[in-house]
């Protein structure tokens, strides 16, 4: 299945987080959105260190900080 969803393309100016949506403009600050095309695992995907990032704030809430 063809996903639609599309994510703000100033979300790392705009906002702390992608923000997705269905429509071709950001509900959040109305800047234009661009269609957020899988990449598994791809390592010049721009959202892999965010990913990473993220699971590794993740991981550390609730344990002991390195
Ligand atoms: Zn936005």
């Amino acid at each position: 299945m063809k996903s639609d969803i599309r994510v703000c393309a100033a979300w790392r100016e705009a906002h702390d987080r992608p923000v997705y949506a269905l429509s071709d403009t950001c509900p959040v600050c109305g800047s234009e959105t661009t269609n957020s095309a899988p990449a598994p695992f791809d390592p010049t995907d721009a959202y892999g260190e965010y990913r990473r990032r993220l699971k590794r704030r993740r991981r550390g809430d609730g344990e002991a900080p390195d």
